[in-house]
């Protein structure tokens, strides 16, 4: 059963009052952005005369990646791990009590908080992930590969931030509009985010290739709300209730917060 509106905006209420006063939503998003962005622009400036071979190196790393939000997603978003309690207690604790099904959207970009990975986590990844892939490739294979590698990293988390953050836009939003699929991205996110379904099916927040190969891809139509968007920011806190889990995080504890 889905949490009540109410217990939502309890729980929105509690989550903002933990956020840092000097927190900014806009300052968060430049940070991933332009970390993200210097690591592709980097990566691509060091490239020379790449060969037809070399270029399956960025489709590998689109593919590990796809494969890795999947799996970390669901592994350690969604399941008690004790090395990875905190990322388990941001994604389900935090991010599916703020955002349900029926409350997608962020009010305010002191919302940003709970939609996009802290700001730290960029870096850990370059450092963590792509360096040393690339520390290998240039070694065994090229350093075009290598920096082929940090390029699908880095475009892989950046494109994993952009996409999120535009789910919990509304359905009406104009890039909903325009851009072509972005829509039927968005509704799988929905799907996921109703309480009964979030361990279970639409792990990929890019693109569903490990959900459709593993069987966790599920489809089912919009709701009328959704498809007229008339799920404002304003109406989010205003919608008729629905029922609670007796699990619901929503209920829970205070969160934390602070980036
Ligand atoms: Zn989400
Ligand atoms: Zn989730």
């Amino acid at each position: 059963m889905a949490p009540t509106d109410s217990v939502v905006a309890s729980f929105r209420a509690r989550y903002r009052a933990a956020i840092a006063p000097g927190y900014s939503g806009y300052r968060h998003a430049l940070w991933v952005a332009g970390v993200g962005l210097a690591a592709i622009v980097f990566s691509a400036s060091r490239l020379h005369a790449v060969q037809p071979l070399e270029w399956l190196m960025l489709l590998a790393a689109l593919l590990v990646g796809n494969v890795g939000e999947y799996t970390i997603h669901r592994r350690l978003g969604h399941r008690k791990w004790a090395p990875a309690r905190l990322f388990y207690q941001r994604h389900t604790g935090d991010h599916h009590s703020f955002f349900t099904d029926t409350q997608m959207l962020w009010d305010t970009p002191r919302d940003w908080r709970v939609v996009l990975f802290p700001g730290w986590l960029i870096v850990v990844v370059l450092t963590v992930v792509a360096a040393p892939g690339a520390w290998l490739l240039s070694a065994v294979a090229s350093s075009n590969a290598a920096w082929l590698w940090v390029l699908g990293v880095a475009a892989t988390y950046l494109l994993y931030e952009m996409l999120h953050f535009s789910y919990h836009l509304p359905r009406q939003h104009w890039l909903h509009r325009h851009i072509p699929g972005l829509w039927r991205l968005r509704h799988l996110h929905v799907l996921h985010h109703a309480r009964e379904n979030m361990t279970e099916i639409n792990f990929n927040l890019t693109f569903p290739l490990t959900d459709w190969l593993l069987g966790t891809l599920r489809w089912s139509p919009e709701s009328p709300e959704d498809q007229t968007g008339s799920q404002t920011p304003e109406a989010a806190h205003t919608a008729p209730p629905a029922t609670i889990s007796a699990s619901s995080r929503a209920s829970g504890p205070p969160p934390r917060a602070g980036c």
